[in-house]
């Protein structure tokens, strides 16, 4: 007897998704490390939050520890992605470990920014993620107490500043662009004087993930955004979805999929965090055309040309 038809499933898939420069030179930069200093290469917290990343990884030879206190002596060290406070590689030289930073360039650049204002005397507020590694990293380049974290407009509101003509702010890379807007309208509405930053802080990948986003939400009826629970852009993704009125849902992989989450639903948007690899969607997909007859659409609303220079001493290895 021939068996039912299976029922169609329209998926949007968003363009850009997944893996962005930063990420890309991160995992580049562990596994040039291998197999220039040979295994194990000791890494500093997940290099970026995903679990299938790290996995691969450690198979390659790559060990994860949360504090350089559990890095042996004579091994070297690979900085993650979100960046480090300078009391980190400063304790890498003393013990005469051999460090490499893979910190995305566009954090550094928040980095050095945050120095420069501290220095010329400023007070900062920063918006972001408490308890983020970015944002711990980001405030361990300035001394304590020369910078103040706001998460919400609330924050704003509750905030005394030392000196209302002395202020500038800085945001962490990986926001909700909109969420962001909003607290930025409310510092400089209780503080004029106010200073932003030369350029954007949440960066290229960020806003053009969520642009796509928004740009599929409202032909879809739900999403699925493949990402880490501790990816900070991959839940801004599923906050952007739903702002749109469509339920949206964070799963890590295809086995995560369920199935009554797709009641219902005739066109699926799919996406996937900065820190989240494109086979997962192609397994994703794969999963999805078990039980669907899939009609794949890409919706390209940006084309992505950046990327970043490892760092000096495994150019030569790549
Ligand atoms: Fe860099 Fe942005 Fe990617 Fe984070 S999400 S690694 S800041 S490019």
């Amino acid at each position: 007897m021939a068996s039912a038809p299976k029922p169609t499933l329209d998926l949007l898939i968003a363009a850009p998704r997944g893996f962005c420069a930063g990420v890309d030179r991160a995992i580049r930069i562990v596994e040039l490390a291998i197999e220039k200093y040979g295994a194990p290469v000791y890494v500093r917290h997940e290099i970026v939050h995903n679990k299938f990343v790290v996995d691969n990884l450690k198979a390659k030879g790559a060990i994860f520890v949360e504090e350089l206190d559990q890095v042996p002596d004579g091994v070297p060290v690979v900085f993650s992605a979100h960046g480090v406070p300078k009391a980190v590689p400063a304790k890498a030289a003393e013990r005469g470990l051999s460090y490499l930073d893979a910190t995305c360039p566009l954090v550094s650049k928040v980095h050095r920014q945050a120095e420069r204002l501290v220095a010329s005397g400023r007070h900062i507020v920063f918006i972001g993620h408490a308890g983020h590694p970015e944002v711990i990293g980001t405030f361990g380049q300035v001394p304590e107490g020369s910078m103040t974290l706001v998460e919400t407009v609330a924050d704003v509101a509750g905030f005394v500043a030392p000196n209302p003509e002395n202020l500038s702010f800085l945001t962490q890379t990986t926001l909700s662009v909109d969420d962001t807007a909003e607290v930025v309208a409310a510092l400089q509405a209780r503080f004029p004087a106010i200073q932003a930053p030369r350029g954007e802080d949440i960066c290229y990948a960020t806003s053009n993930r969520q642009a796509a986003v928004k740009a599929i939400a409202g032909a879809c009826d739900a999403m699925l955004v493949l990402g880490a629970p501790n990816s900070s852009n991959s839940l801004r993704l599923v906050e952007v979805a739903e702002r749109q009125g469509i339920p949206s849902k964070l799963i890590q992989r295809a086995a995560d999929l369920d199935w009554d989450f797709l009641d219902g639903v005739g066109t699926l948007g799919i996406t996937a965090g900065a820190s989240a690899p494109e086979e997962l969607v192609r397994e994703l997909v794969d999963r999805l055309a078990e039980r669907f007859e899939v009609r794949e659409r890409e919706v390209e609303t940006t084309e992505e040309t950046v990327s970043f220079k490892l760092p000096r001493g495994l150019e030569a290895a790549a």
